[in-house]
């Protein structure tokens, strides 16, 4: 794995380069600013972290980061910064830094930060949720059941989504309401057990289990074993 380390600090870029190869991690240094950019569009594919001092000569971290950011979304990137630059380090989030550690920090810290931030990044993203065989990508909209697909209007999507993050737990019309509608519809108003038989003629094809059911007096259940 290979670290590239934007930090003009002359001891701190020694620390660390001490520090992560004896970690076994390989390095590259960059001094300021304008040099971090050039290897990360010229070399970009050869790091798999950043560590981003955010006062850095001649180009600032933040223009580093926020160009980075601009050709890949993907590259961990943890910004050092001293106690002062609050606002910077907020402002390093927004542009996409993975995290921050605060100067002076001890290198354990930092090895905890890197260690944390690589496994995140090498985790997929969660996009799906399943319950038994119904399936809901996130990402595309697009609902299965076992190798079905299944259209959803735009409310059916949302009821079925609310019922998939909380499998087996009984949800009231009124909870449904708040949570599907958004807005105060009267809860004497059927509509919630007019999109359930929607939804549940769509996915409860034949032979198919059915997934939601009514609890008497309650409300409804989507059924997970
Ligand atoms: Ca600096």
């Amino acid at each position: 794995m290979r670290i590239l380390i934007a930090e003009d600090d002359p001891a701190i870029v020694s620390f660390l380069v001490k520090g992560l190869k004896a970690e076994g991690y390989s390095t590259a240094v960059a001094s300021d600013g304008l040099e971090a950019s050039h290897l990360l569009s010229s070399n970009l594919e050869v790091f798999d972290l950043v560590l981003l001092d955010l006062g850095l000569p001649r180009q600032s971290g933040l223009d580093v980061l926020s160009r980075l950011r601009q050709r890949d979304a993907a590259l961990p990137v943890i910004v050092l910064t001293a106690r002062a630059e609050v606002a910077d380090k907020v402002r390093g989030l927004e542009l996409g830094a993975n995290d921050y550690v605060t100067k002076p920090f001890s290198f354990a810290e930092l090895l905890a930060r890197i260690r944390a931030t690589v496994r995140a990044a090498s985790q997929p993203t969660t996009n799906e949720l399943v319950v038994e065989d119904l399936r809901l990508d996130l990402f595309t909209k697009v609902a299965w059941r076992g190798e079905r697909r299944i259209d959803l209007a735009p409310r059916e999507w949302a009821l079925l989504e609310l019922f998939m993050r909380h499998p087996n737990h009984v949800l009231s019309r009124t909870r449904i309401l708040n949570e599907v509608w958004e807005y105060g519809f009267d809860p004497g108003n059927n509509i919630v057990d007019v999109y359930v038989s929607y939804l549940r003629k769509k996915i409860n094809f034949e032979g198919a289990t059915p997934l939601i059911l009514t609890v008497r007096g309650a409300g409804y259940r989507l059924v997970a074993s």
